[in-house]
């Protein structure tokens, strides 16, 4: 049974800017991003923690059922794993990430849907 990522601490929480993933800062530093630590390297970097995550972010969905949740669907998360994402999350990653990620094929959609 794999237990769902959800944030240990209401403080200190964080957004991924990728997947909207939230967590606390610890948890992004010692475990990276569930989703795109391959991207990412978050895990023992706080420096692309602090970058490539945000803590301005709206609205938290927990998912528990990837794939047949329509609140998955309707974020485009449904591929993710289980956890609590936000609705909105503003910031963007870094233009280095943004160029690596490019180069691997995938583009880059800000979360930032409140404007
Ligand atoms: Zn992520």
């Amino acid at each position: 049974m794999v237990l769902p990522t959800i944030p240990k601490d209401l403080r200190g929480l964080r957004a991924c800017l990728m997947c909207s993933l939230i967590k606390s800062v610890d948890q992004f530093e010692k475990e990276g991003c569930d989703n795109c630590e391959e991207f990412l390297s978050m895990k023992d970097n706080i420096d692309n923690v602090v970058d490539c995550t945000s803590k301005n972010f709206e609205g938290m969905i927990s998912m528990l059922t990837p794939g047949d949740s329509w609140v998955a669907k309707w974020q485009r998360i449904n591929h993710f794993c289980k956890g609590v994402y936000a609705i909105s999350v503003s910031g963007r990653l870094p233009n280095s990430i943004v160029r690596e990620l490019r180069s691997r094929g995938i583009i880059y959609k800000s979360r930032d849907t409140s404007r």
